[in-house]
Formats: C-alpha cells, structure tokens, sequence
C-alpha cells in the first residue's frame, strides 16, 4: 500500500515522506499504536518509497523494487515477528533475523528495511541485543519497530528511535471508505465508524465480520426483553451467551479482531448510550440504533438517570469480573439482572 491510499496520519505521512525527500531519514523507528491503527500499513508505505526506483511524492508503484514491496517479495524488505507459539521475541529471533545479517550488504537496493511486528514484544534481552544495531547501524540499514505499547522498551532504544504515534481516524474519512471499498450500506457504516472509534483496522473488520451482525442481534433483543423477563428466561439467555463465548473461544485469536465478549459488552454499552442520549435530547439523530428508535424511546420513558447509571457500572464490573475469571454464568446474570432492573 502507497502512502497515497492510506487514510488519515496525515502528520506520519509528511513527516517520512519529507525524511526520504531531504535524505534526513532516521535509522531506527518506533510505530507506535494499537492494534488496528495502521502501523504495518504505513511501515510499508514507507518501506515502499525509501525503496523505489523513482519515487517522487510517494513510491511510483510500477518500478521492479515496488513490485516486489506490494507482493511481498522484497529481498530488503524483511519481516521479523516472534516464532509461533512463542508469546516473546526472544534474543535468538533478533540475533538470526536482525544482528547477523544486517552486515550483509542490501541485495538489490539502496536500503535494509527491518519491519518488526509486535516489537514490544522483544524481552529486554533481545532488546539489548538490538541496541548495538540501532546505535551505529550499517548506512543502508534502517529498523522500523511497531508497537502497540511503545512504554514497554527499554529507555535507551526509546531514546535512539523516531517515535511516531498512531492517530485516530476520524469516522466521517472511515464511513467513505467503507461506502467505497467494501460497498457497506449508509446506515451500517456510522454504527460500525463508532464502534471503531477511529481505528480503521477494526472499522474493517467489524465491517466484513458476518458475527458481528449476529451479535448485534441477540444484545438488541437482550436489551429490549430484560425488563420483562423470568428467572428461567434469564437462565436460557446466560446459557446462550455462555456457549457463544465458548465457540468464540475455540477460534483462532489471530483471526479476529475482537472477542465474542468485548463486541456484546461494547454493544451493550453503545444501546444505553442511545437511551441515555435520546433521555437528555428527546432527538433522534444522534442515535446509532436508528432502526430501533422505538424501543429507545420506550427504555427512555422507563429509566432513570440513576437507573441508566447503574446498568453502566454493572457493565464496567461485568468486564473486570470476566477478566478476574469469576465464574462466567455468575457473572453474566447479575448483569441481565441490573438492566431487568433498571428497563422495567
Ligand atoms: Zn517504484
């Protein structure tokens, strides 16, 4: 990807772009950002331009060396991320990958681009191991690291890199893309820009994801029947919301974005802001759930402010619970039982 199709980070952008212009590149980056935030994207965008034959304000995208940058093939474009089913980049990796083979002149190019993923990652061995290379790097060679938690490195790799931080994208820029790229309809793309929060790798996710319309689906009926349901009503709901979180445990982490858990709580949370919203405004076109208008101006009419409070603060105790491991169905129905509470 060109430095051209990446949306938002305009600052990032003129700032490597301007770096290769003036030949005032540094040699050692941090990328730092959540996950989602597009750091990968714009490692390569930058990789790309510092490696093209003719680049002018970004990497021309027809030269060999683009070619081989937008498939992958770059013989001095190199990935380094952890061995599977390791959770650290241990001193080994960065050894292998990065220390003995920095010396070896670039292949075919003007550089030796390192982009490390998950580079937060590396235990403070392979990070002091790294430090002699960042410190007096061979003049070709320049070390990108992304990170989700840039506080994580050692103080002495944090002083030596250009640090540059992930910013949110705004969500009118992330509703077009969505409109344009991937053909999401009107009304869905401002429920999934929100939900994303300015992060475009989870507005894409979410936005091809079929689960996340099915849990949509099952937290609206939860929210709209908890006022009037029984005991054994609420015991089936805890049952289905258990084995939903049991599927979604089985699944691959690297495949999704974001747990069974997090979506329902998060869409929870984003029904009762709607409530809340439509209480203080008594307008419709803040609300996210628009389709549902009804139903949230009913919750309106039957909580309280206090009452809307309180469904609050039973979500944030629901995910500090489920993080501590106390017992799932526990858990999950004291939190039916606070919005039956509190919508009837
Ligand atoms: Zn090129």
């Amino acid at each position: 990807m060109s430095f051209a199709e990446i949306i938002g980070q305009e600052d990032a952008k003129s700032l490597l772009k301007n770096a290769i212009k003036t030949g005032n590149h540094s040699h050692a980056y941090i990328f730092s950002g959540e996950k989602g935030s597009g750091k990968m994207m714009l490692a390569e965008a930058f990789a790309m331009m510092l490696q093209c034959e003719n680049p002018s304000d970004d990497a021309c995208l027809e030269c060999h060396s683009c070619k081989q940058a937008l498939s992958h093939n770059h013989p001095d474009i190199i990935y380094v991320s952890r061995e599977e089913g390791k959770s650290n980049i241990g001193v080994d990796v960065v050894r292998e990958q990065i220390i003995n083979d920095v010396d070896i002149k670039p292949y075919s190019s003007k550089y030796k681009i390192y982009i490390v993923d998950e580079a937060e990652r590396m235990n403070p061995q392979a990070q002091n191991a790294i430090l002699k290379t960042i410190e007096e790097p061979p003049e070709y060679a320049i070390i990108i690291l992304l990170s989700a938690n840039h506080n994580a490195f050692l103080q002495t790799i944090l002083s030596r890199c250009v640090l540059i931080q992930m910013k949110s994208v705004d969500s009118e820029s992330i509703k077009r893309l969505l409109q344009t790229k991937y053909e999401i309809v009107d009304y869905q793309t401002e429920m999934v820009a929100t939900f994303a929060q300015g992060n475009i790798g989870k507005a894409i996710a979410l936005a091809t994801d079929s689960r996340f319309n099915d849990v949509k689906s099952q937290v609206l009926s939860l929210c709209k029947r908890a006022g009037k349901m029984d005991e054994g009503q609420i015991a089936d709901e805890v049952k289905s919301i258990k084995e939903e979180n049991d599927k979604d445990k089985k699944e691959d982490e690297a495949e999704k974005f974001q747990g069974f858990m997090d979506q329902f709580l998060d869409l929870i949370t984003l029904w009762f802001r709607d409530v809340l919203l439509y209480k203080a405004t008594l307008k419709d076109e803040l609300l996210l759930f628009k389709e549902d208008s009804y139903d949230i101006h009913e919750q309106a009419q039957l909580c309280s402010y206090l009452g809307l409070n309180q469904i609050v603060d039973a979500i944030t105790d629901t995910r500090a619970k489920l993080n501590a491991n106390v017992n799932f169905e526990l858990t999950i129905m004291l939190l039916i039982q606070a919005i039956k509470e509190n919508t009837r």
